[in-house]
């Protein structure tokens, strides 16, 4: 299988902190990456500059051809190509779900209004919510809005999909609905990269885990050994934490 996303030496600077430190990883056509690893390891930075919402200073980045990394590159194509869901949901709170959905691929894509509603309608029975339609985000629960923020990034049709904690900010009954679509979007064969602290959904639902810590990747390995035989301290003092 051919690396959707390809990683290579990449290092990251905030001012004089090194964020970032040397990462190089790919990920294949269909394969889901988790991204494991303490607060302030560089995961959000790593997934960040994978779709150029941060520069690296150091390393190159691909999309399929596309140099993420290349000055030149067209960020927007970039944007396309990649769907980043975040931690808080960010919908346009004075749109419906539907036109959230509608929103970019009527104005960026330049497709006919109808024919992205359509889209938008199959998207938002996928993720469970077709009844929403017209609902705006103030009148969604956190798991609904990020439901529809997940059917937002799909419109646009990526190659690949970037989740940042996408659980972190609901209410744990809500974990689930939304761990749920992003299974579903993996049976279907969508390359992801997902930054998770959820293990359980890491290790049943991600084909690798990365363990990240301090701006490297420190171990990486299929999840039943990452997480039942870790070979790093750091690794094994991580997941004595957070298992
Ligand atoms: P993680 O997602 O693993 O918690 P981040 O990638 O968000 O970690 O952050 C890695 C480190 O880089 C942290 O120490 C954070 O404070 C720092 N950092 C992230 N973004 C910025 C920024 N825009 N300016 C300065 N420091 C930053
Ligand atoms: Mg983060």
């Amino acid at each position: 299988m051919a690396d959707r996303i390809r990683i290579e030496n990449v290092s990251k600077w905030f001012g004089d902190f090194q964020a970032l430190k040397n990462v190089s990883l790919s990920v294949k056509e269909g394969e889901v990456v988790m991204v494991i690893g303490p607060s302030g390891s560089g995961k959000s930075t790593l997934l960040r500059c994978v779709n150029r919402l941060e520069t690296v200073d150091e390393g190159r980045i691909w999309i399929d051809q596309d140099e993420v990394t290349d000055p030149r590159v067209d960020i927007r194509k970039i944007r396309e190509e990649s769907g980043m869901v975040f931690q808080s949901f960010n919908l346009f709170p004075h749109l419906t779900a539907l036109q959230n959905i509608t929103l970019a691929p009527i104005h960026v894509l330049r497709e006919k209004k109808a024919s992205a509603e359509k889209r938008a309608y199959e998207l938002l029975e996928r993720v469970g919510l077709k009844d929403k339609a017209h609902s705006y985000p103030a009148q969604l629960s956190g798991g609904q809005q990020q439901r529809v923020a997940i059917a937002r990034a799909l419109a646009m049709k990526p190659k690949v999909m970037l989740f940042d904690e996408p659980t972190s900010a609901l209410d744990p009954e809500m974990v689930g609905e939304v761990l749920l679509v992003i299974r579903d979007l993996a049976e279907d064969g969508m390359t992801m990269m997902i930054v998770t602290h959820e293990m359980g959904f890491a290790r049943e639902v991600g084909d690798r885990v990365i363990f990240m810590d301090e701006g490297r990747i420190i171990e990486e390995n299929v999840p039943d050994l990452l997480f039942d035989h870790p070979q790093q301290k750091r690794t094994q003092d991580f997941l004595s934490k957070v298992l």
